[in-house]
């Protein structure tokens, strides 16, 4: 039998701050939750003062720092009738109309931040490392049967990957990429993409298994990821967004820009 003096259950910012302050304060806890992964969709990216006052008691301050955007860096929220169209509205948001600035000055020792959580939630590859060196680029793993769910941002790139030269040895039907690792544990497949989190939750403690990033160029890897929603059906709005951003990045406007705001951009 298993005893614990608090029991915890759920993962959430709530469970898992419980159990980090507990932990530092010598009380016994134990945390259960019911997924091994983190959430399957971005949430919970802005991170409020109150909370920021928390991580700097748990000396986690510093790290935010290092990774998240700053309030003066977070930026406007557009209302416009579409990307190209007419702007219909600006709000000074996260406090930085100038009116509204004073109040989040004295209400707290610590500013809000934008933390990347692809920074942590990566796109992964894993590969069985008895099928030979990890590979390079994607194009090493056309022919093979790859798992990966065609509902995700890890399906996305690898569908589109090598202009469409994997499609036909992928199998997406996975819900997620943990189901997808499954597939490589059991040798159905000869590798598998997903998050660093789900990939991680069946295959971390086996050294077979490799987890790397996505080889490819369009997979987000250290820092923010930029990216834009379209419709579903808008694959010509998609595609010509696409050519623009290439045509910014090959460009250097891209970088330019970023530079101006001290960040480096790896297009
Ligand atoms: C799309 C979206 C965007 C958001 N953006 C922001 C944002 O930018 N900034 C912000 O501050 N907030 C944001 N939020 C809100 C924020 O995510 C929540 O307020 C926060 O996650 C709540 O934390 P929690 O720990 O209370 O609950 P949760 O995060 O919901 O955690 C509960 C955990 O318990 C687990 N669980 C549930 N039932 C059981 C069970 N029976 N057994 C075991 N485990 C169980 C769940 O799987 C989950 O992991 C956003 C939310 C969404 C959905």
């Amino acid at each position: 039998m298993i005893e614990t003096d608090v029991l915890i259950v759920g993962s959430g910012p709530a469970g898992s701050s419980s159990a980090l302050f507990l932990s530092t304060y010598g009380v016994r806890n134990m945390v259960i939750t019911k997924y091994r992964w983190t959430a399957n969709t971005p949430r919970a990216h802005i991170t409020n003062q109150r909370a920021v006052e928390i991580m700097r008691d748990m000396g986690l301050e510093d790290e935010i720092k290092a990774k998240g955007v700053p309030q003066p860096l977070m930026g406007d929220t557009v209302f416009c009738t579409s990307l190209a169209g007419d702007e219909l509205a600006r709000l000074h948001t996260w406090g930085t109309h100038p009116q509204r600035l004073a109040d989040y000055t004295m209400a707290s020792p610590c500013i809000h931040y934008d933390l990347p959580q692809d920074y942590r939630e990566r796109v992964m590859l894993a590969w069985d490392r008895e099928r030979g060196p990890l590979p390079e680029s994607l194009a090493a793993l056309k022919g093979l049967p790859v798992a990966v769910s065609g509902q995700s941002l890890a399906g996305w790139l690898m569908i589109g990957a090598e202009a469409g030269a994997l499609r036909d040895s992928l199998s997406t039907r996975y819900a997620d990429g943990a189901e997808a690792a499954g597939a490589l544990r059991d040798g159905r497949v000869a590798a598998a993409a997903g998050l660093a989190s789900e990939l991680e939750s069946v295959l971390a403690d086996q050294p077979r298994y490799a987890i790397l990033p996505l080889p490819a160029p369009r997979a987000p890897h250290d820092g923010w990821a930029v990216g834009c929603a379209v419709k579903r059906d808008a694959t010509d709005l998609a595609q010509a967004l696409q050519q623009r951003v290439n045509e910014l990045s090959a460009d250097g406007r891209l970088r330019a820009i970023f530079q101006r705001h001290g960040v480096a951009w790896h297009g």
